[in-house]
């Protein structure tokens, strides 16, 4: 295994279809995001689900350069990955872990959400059996209407009591996760946040110290809900994807993934010929096919069979019959001269305009932006560009070195 802190490698199995990260994009949308708030506020990048398909540890190492302040992640093995990486920055488990793993978040100085006594009791159980490399620095998760993972307002000031008072412990934070804030109805969203002030009110009044407060994600970020000194916590704008149709993206927030490929073959169709399991598509007129080697297991919706089609030569080439695990079939779109190894844009952003949108994509495939991009598989190459040119490569075959 490598060393600790090697740099994301340039090894790359080569494979056509990867991920390419823009990360002029990636940076200048953090500096977009971090415009819109307000005085004294900070910004969370939300790396979570390797940073929503994008690869965790470059976004990370990005996104804090270009000025975040501090990461969150969904797990354990998430945090560990960036500590792994050597980022030392500040990491947030957002939701639940297991008391069981308690320990190791100690121990990997990792923040985490508090709604339970049940993980209260862990982390101060594991505090106390860890070196005093500091107090363990926890954030109260307070329960407003999302009704997930957050504690009731006498559950959750009694959780902060009992962190102020122990001296291994910290309470650097206390938030709370709107419901509705990517719908053009604020309604909601004006209830949680009013809820929310209330019981920070309530914190206050116990004189408990408290190092930050917050409550936004994207969506409420770029609708003005981050709050005074608050922290935002961005995910999905920071990528360039809009929350919502409901939540548009500010201007300067730009796409930063495009899944690509190459073609592999193409072929002639005749009349009647049919492409693909169960011959869906049947030919009408004689017409050019393109293999593209990207599938359903690399993360290109299958609902997408039949509907959707993706960039080649500058033009669109609509999907005939079903995708397949790791391959599918396009048109060769009239007027385009396509050979096998040509660059083909299945989704994301492409400066022609051509290619779907991972909105666009979601939308058809019936979902949304979020579940598109996070669940671009781990087969697929992230390669990362920066004024135009390859500057790191994560391949999970480029461990395999040697061979
Ligand atoms: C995932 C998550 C976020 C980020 O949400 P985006 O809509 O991607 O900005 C913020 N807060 C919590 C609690 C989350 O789970």
């Amino acid at each position: 295994m490598g060393e600790p802190d090697r740099p994301p490698g340039r090894a790359w199995s080569g494979r056509a279809t990867r991920a390419e990260i823009d990360l002029d994009a990636l940076g200048g949308n953090v500096r977009a995001l971090r415009s819109l708030l307000p005085p004294g506020a900070s910004l969370m990048a939300v790396v979570k689900a390797n940073a929503y398909g994008h690869g965790a540890t470059v976004v990370a190492r990005e996104a804090l350069v270009a000025g975040a302040e501090r990461l969150a992640v969904a797990t354990i093995g998430e945090a560990a990955v960036l500590r792994r990486a050597g980022i030392d920055a500040p990491i947030l488990i957002l939701g639940a872990i297991d008391p069981a793993e308690a320990p190791m978040a100690v121990r990997l100085r990792i923040e985490l959400a508090i709604a339970t006594e049940a993980l209260l009791d862990a982390v101060a159980d594991a505090a106390r059996g860890t070196s005093p490399a500091g107090p363990v620095r926890l954030h109260v998760k307070v329960e407003t209407g999302l009704h997930r993972y957050g504690a009731e307002p006498d559950l959750a000031l009694a959780l902060a009591r009992r962190i102020a008072r122990d001296p291994r412990l910290e309470l650097a934070g206390a938030f709370t996760h709107f419901a509705c804030a990517d719908e053009a109805d604020d309604g909601f969203t004006r209830e949680q946040d009013a809820a929310f002030s209330a019981w920070l009110g309530r914190l206050r009044g116990e004189s408990i110290a408290f190092a930050a407060h917050h409550r936004a994600n994207s969506a409420a970020t770029i609708g003005g809900w981050a709050g005074e000194s608050g922290i935002a916590r961005c995910g999905i704008a920071m990528y360039g994807i809009a929350p919502s149709p409901a939540a548009p993206l500010p201007s300067g927030v730009r796409p930063v993934m495009s899944l690509r490929s190459r073609v592999a073959r193409v072929f002639d169709l005749r009349p009647g010929d049919t492409v693909g399991y169960g011959r869906t598509y049947r030919c009408e007129a004689a017409e050019r096919a393109a293999l593209v080697p990207v599938g359903y297991a690399d993360g290109y919706a299958r609902a997408l069979s039949g509907t959707g089609h993706m960039a080649l030569g500058g033009c669109r080439a609509p999907l005939l019959g079903r995708i397949s695990m790791d391959q599918c079939v396009v048109r060769v779109p009239d007027g385009v001269d396509a050979e096998s190894g040509a660059e083909v844009v299945v989704l994301g952003a492409d400066p022609a305009g051509i290619a779907p949108s991972i909105e666009g994509v979601a939308e058809a495939a019936g979902t949304i932006g979020y579940e598109i991009a996070s669940r671009i598989a781990a087969r697929v190459p992230r390669v990362y560009v920066r004024g135009g040119e390859i500057v790191a490569v994560e391949d999970a075959l480029s461990d395999l070195g040697g061979f």
